[in-house]
């Protein structure tokens, strides 16, 4: 049997296990959670392990990044399975603490997002959502102190926000961005994807099929605008209700008016029923 992490819930506790790491002049690497951990979150935690001698993991649903009519409460919770994957990930420490720690009555300072957080994606549908993201990713970078981050690329529009906020405020951790775990058929691994009903999930696929059919059509010549609009009606053929569809500069996140103005990459966010899935892919 893998040796379970230790558990931190309180700051005290948090420093001195993070203190008992350092005393052994370990580097640290911080993967952030919602929980609920699948084969993306152990992902990260593989190449943290790569990167740092010592793996922290935080388990937190942040509240402050749902908006009231979003699924906080419904937020899937599995505690017990994830501890196991943790162990059997030889994961070093999981930082767990509750609302009341990281947002006690008096809290009142907030990170305000700019740049990547306002290219007109997620921001335009969840306009509260990187204001709460990067405030409690800059409260675990300043518990943990991390030398190194591990975020995936499947919320690209967070991670490039969160390299940003690391940089602007000279946090002196380097956020490293890992590739899209997916199911076989293609659907991107999420924490969400359990509550899709059968037939949902037998369509969520078609997210990742129209944007690989774009790609491969893009890189063949076709014209940007026909590949996308094409693309549009198929998701919306499918049964989503679209958010974007979108092509962007991979890294200012910009408009594009063709391939030529690369990197570029796909985004879309799509709800089926009332999951809202997103995804993305590289031209
Ligand atoms: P979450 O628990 O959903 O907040 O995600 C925690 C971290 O895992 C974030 O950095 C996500 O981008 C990353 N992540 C979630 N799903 C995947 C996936 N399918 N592949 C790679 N990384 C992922």
């Amino acid at each position: 049997m893998p040796r379970a992490p230790a558990i931190a819930r309180t700051l005290p506790s948090l420093r001195r296990a993070l203190e008992g790491l350092r005393a052994r002049r370990a580097t640290i690497a911080l993967v952030p959670t919602m929980g609920a951990l699948h084969d993306g979150h152990l992902a990260l935690m593989r190449q943290a392990k790569r990167r740092a001698s010592k793996v922290v993991v935080s388990i937190f649903v942040n509240p402050t990044q749902f908006a009231p009519h979003e699924d906080f409460g419904s937020y899937p919770r599995t505690w017990k399975a994830d501890m196991a994957k943790l162990a059997e990930a030889r994961v070093d420490l999981v930082w767990n603490p509750d609302v009341g720690t990281m947002y006690p009555p008096d809290f009142a300072t907030r990170i305000l997002t700019e740049g990547p957080a306002t290219a007109g994606l997620e921001d335009r549908f969840r306009p509260h959502f990187f204001g709460g993201v990067a405030t409690v990713v800059g409260k675990l970078f300043a518990q943990c102190r991390p030398d190194v981050a591990l975020f995936g690329q499947k919320d690209y529009q967070q991670l490039k926000v969160v390299t940003r906020m690391a940089a602007d405020l000279d946090l002196g951790v380097k956020v490293i961005g890992i590739p899209i775990v997916r199911e076989r058929d293609g659907l991107a691994m999420s924490s969400r994807n359990v509550y899709l009903s059968a037939e949902q999930r037998a369509v969520a696929p078609t997210l990742h099929r129209v944007m690989k059919d774009a790609v491969k059509r893009l890189r063949n010549g076709s014209d940007l605008e026909a590949v996308m609009a094409d693309g549009t009606r198929t998701i919306g053929n499918a049964g989503f209700t679209l958010d974007y569809f979108e092509a962007r500069h991979a890294e200012t996140l910009a408009p594009v008016r063709s391939i030529k103005d690369e990197p570029v990459r796909l985004l879309v966010a799509a709800k089926i029923g009332t999951t809202r899935l997103i995804d993305n892919i590289g031209v």
